[in-house]
């Protein structure tokens, strides 16, 4: 099982603005910010057996859901 290895503590990760250099249409992350990202750093990692084979086999583990 692939984690973070950075902290995720939302309020030292989360930016006051979004990252101009992540675009996200996740809109249920708590990161999630008018299409972008409000992470400061993020981690994408492969899913299932850990090797994947397209973008479809990978994910945003940094993802918080909204408490909404
Ligand atoms: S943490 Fe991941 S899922 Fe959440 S807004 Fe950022 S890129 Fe999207």
């Amino acid at each position: 099982m692939h984690k973070n290895t950075f902290n995720n503590d939302i309020s030292s990760n989360k930016m006051h603005a979004h990252n101009h250099s992540i675009k996200c249409n996740v809109n249920t992350c708590t990161y999630y910010d008018n299409d972008y990202c409000s992470a400061n750093v993020i981690q994408v990692n492969p899913m299932g057996d850990g090797i994947a084979q397209s973008s479809e086999g990978t994910c945003c583990t940094t993802f918080v859901k909204t408490n909404s």
